[in-house]
């Protein structure tokens, strides 16, 4: 591959709207002195300001807490006991954040702290809580910066690597390319410092269970995640229709080294994240409950818009936010699937009225739409 090849390539990460960087304990912190390794953290500043500036949307995974306050407390190099990883996270993350928001007013940026838990992502209701959060941060223009809450996370219910929690935000938020900044520029056939054979893999289309054997051999990083939980993290992102890229992150302005061609290793998904989420939802087994709409509502959603509530003529069964319903036209066939905004209850009481009315109707300003185009599949044509 040449250099040329590469930056087309890079064309991924400057064409994607949405874009999360996840970036490594081992760069963030001078392992020797336990420091935050400053200088490097203005320069990828300035690289998240340049794609801000191009009208991107960036979110930052950043590791490092436990790493930067253990030094603080003085806990040595050992391995952690759990409660001193935890009380080492609480004095680390609040520098790091600390110092992210430092360097990105540099740029007039703002920086908005998010730390989840492993239930954050995993249980419905507050993953759409988080995930209605980061899409507000980013709709204000602000930068999340995102680490695992590791105060209170405890080792049965966490994830202990951010590869994979990087990833699950990136389904979360349906960003197109998700960036791993690590100590290794990308994926080998072996382990390149033990085995002069090892061989670079520059594109990756599918995790197959060869790319499997190798992540099993290739070794990575100081901090948690080895090549095992970025080949775990690039299936999660393939999975959601995000492009995935592993670079090295130890240079000054990674992300421009990357759109400049340097090398690193792309995992290219088969799908976007709009029309994986679109599978999913019309791939549900069994919807949780329908809704009813009239002729207007059926002509809308076939012209590809959102469903309103003055659409709506009936709720039926029981379901919550976020749950997926059949869409029913008035001769009783199913035309849409989709994700509802709304519990059957509210649906119930804002059907046929106008959006602006929902906060007089239900005491609080829900979407506009019951259910968002972006949300919707369309299963009939007429
Ligand atoms: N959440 C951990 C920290 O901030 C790092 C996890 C990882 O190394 O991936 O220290």
């Amino acid at each position: 591959m040449t250099t040329a090849d590469r930056k087309a390539a890079a064309r991924r990460l400057t064409d994607a709207k949405r874009v999360v960087v996840k970036v490594g304990s081992a760069l963030l912190v001078d392992g020797d002195k336990g420091r935050l390794n400053r200088a490097w953290l203005e320069s990828l500043a300035a690289d998240v300001a340049a794609l801000r500036k191009r009208g991107q949307e960036v979110i930052l995974v950043s590791s490092g807490a436990i790493a930067l306050g253990r030094r603080h407390l003085a806990l040595g190099t050992g391995k952690l006991k759990l409660e001193e990883s935890q009380a080492a996270a609480a004095v680390g993350q609040i520098r790091l954040a600390h110092a992210y928001k430092e360097l990105l007013d540099a740029h007039g940026i703002t920086v908005a702290q998010i730390l989840l838990t492993l239930g954050d992502t995993e249980q419905r209701r507050r993953y759409l809580n988080a995930r209605g959060t980061l899409n507000t941060l980013l709709a204000l223009g602000a930068v999340p910066v995102i680490n695992e809450n590791d105060t209170v996370a405890t080792a049965e219910i966490r994830y202990g690597d951010n590869d994979r929690l990087a990833a699950r935000v990136s389904q979360m938020v349906g960003a197109d390319c998700l960036v791993l900044l690590s100590d290794i520029d990308g994926l080998y056939t072996a382990n390149p410092t033990a085995d002069p054979d090892a061989q670079f893999i520059a594109r990756v289309l599918e995790i197959t269970p060869a790319i499997e054997a190798m992540a099993q051999g290739s070794g990575s990083d100081m901090g948690t995640g080895g090549m095992q939980t970025k080949i775990a993290a690039a299936k999660i992102a393939l999975g959601a229709g995000c492009h995935f890229c592993i670079a090295l992150g130890s240079v000054e302005y990674p992300l421009r080294c990357i759109e400049e061609g340097a090398r690193c290793t792309w995992f290219v998904p088969s799908s976007t994240p709009v029309a994986t989420r679109k599978q999913w939802i019309a791939g549900t087994l069994k919807p949780a409950g329908a809704i009813s709409v009239d002729d207007g509502a059926v002509r809308a959603l076939m012209a590809g818009k959102s469903l309103l509530p003055a659409g709506v003529t009936r709720a039926v069964g029981r379901f919550e936010r976020g749950d997926t319903i059949s869409i029913i036209g008035a001769d009783g066939t199913e035309i849409a699937r989709g994700i509802c905004a709304y519990s059957d209850a509210d649906t119930a009481r804002i059907m046929g009225r106008k959006s602006a009315d929902i906060e007089k109707v239900l005491g609080f300003r829900g979407r506009d739409e019951i259910v968002h185009r972006d949300d919707l599949v369309v299963l009939r044509i007429l």
